[in-house]
């Protein structure tokens, strides 16, 4: 980058390939060259305990799945984050009711989300487990070298900011897009969602008994299936697909004991949903 000075020789600038640009042309950015991104931490596993699918389930699954987590702690590295679930429903309701704006609706399930990462943290606090802020993400690397669980909440901290959606005022980026974020900001190869059912169906299982298990299938294939229910939040799909580091999302049960490990050696179990 070659430093400039005006004709009239009284100020410097920086000659760069954005100069002069407004960032908005589709044609510029389009065309605008840029280096491949890197995979900041691509061994990590990142993994979502679901909110209304796991944690409020309390003792009755918590215990179970924190202790397979435990025990995969020498053999991997996992960041985990935490769904809101039904306390975020809650009080969703109700402040839609009361006429609260999107960005309002979104800092309560960021605060919700925030509840489950302090007792999941509390929980694994024996075998490692911390709870770290957003913020904390850069210090991974040595988190892992003290064998710490990291446990942060699911929301992704756009707060107040939240853009309100096409209908309605739920916003649409909560726990789930946060992990799919979070893994395309550090590059996991692996992310998975640990959930109460084995994974996609053609709908929601529990409404539809004659829905059909789907193994895989590509972001694109599904986004354009138009399908009413997913088991991950809709924007994963799309974020998935633009990513230029993540391959795949697999949702597991987590409620088979057997199920987390098995995902954790990358085996086959639950569903993929990878990006084509
Ligand atoms: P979490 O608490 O992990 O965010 P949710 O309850 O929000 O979990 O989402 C998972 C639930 O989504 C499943 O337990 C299932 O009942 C429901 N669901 C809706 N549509 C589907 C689908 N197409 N395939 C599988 N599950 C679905
Ligand atoms: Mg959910």
């Amino acid at each position: 980058m070659a430093l400039v000075r005006e004709k009239d020789g009284k100020r410097l600038h920086v000659k760069s390939t954005l100069m002069g640009e407004s960032l908005v042309s589709k044609e510029f950015i389009e065309k605008l060259d840029v280096a491949p991104q890197e995979r900041l931490y691509p061994d990590v596993k990142v993994m979502k305990i679901g909110g209304q699918s796991i944690c409020d389930r309390g003792v009755k699954a918590l215990p179970e799945i924190l202790k397979e987590i435990v025990s995969n702690r020498a053999e991997h590295k996992m960041l985990l984050t935490t769904g809101g679930g039904t306390r975020s429903r809650h009080i969703y309701t109700i402040g839609l009711e009361m006429g609260m704006p999107t960005g309002v609706i979104a800092k309560f399930g960021s605060m919700v989300s925030e509840q489950n990462a302090l007792m999941i943290a509390t929980l694994l606090s024996p075998w490692g487990g911390v709870k770290i802020s957003h913020a904390d993400i850069v210090k991974l690397p040595t988190y892992f070298a003290e064998k710490i669980i990291p446990v942060m909440h699911g929301m992704p901290p756009y707060d107040y900011f939240a853009i309100k959606p096409k209908v309605g005022r739920i916003p649409i980026h909560r726990t789930d897009v946060g992990l799919v974020i979070l893994a395309d900001l550090i590059g996991s190869r692996d992310v998975l969602f640990i959930k109460d059912e084995n994974g996609l169906y053609s709908d929601d299982p529990k409404k539809d008994p004659d829905a059909t298990f789907i193994p895989e299938i590509g972001a694109k294939d599904l986004l354009e299936s138009g399908q009413d229910d997913l088991v991950i939040e809709r924007p994963c799909l799309e974020i998935l697909q633009n990513s230029e580091v993540l391959e795949k999302v697999q949702i597991v049960n987590g409620m088979v004991p057997g199920n987390i490990t098995r995902a954790l050696k990358g085996e086959r179990v639950g569903s993929y949903i990878y990006r084509q």
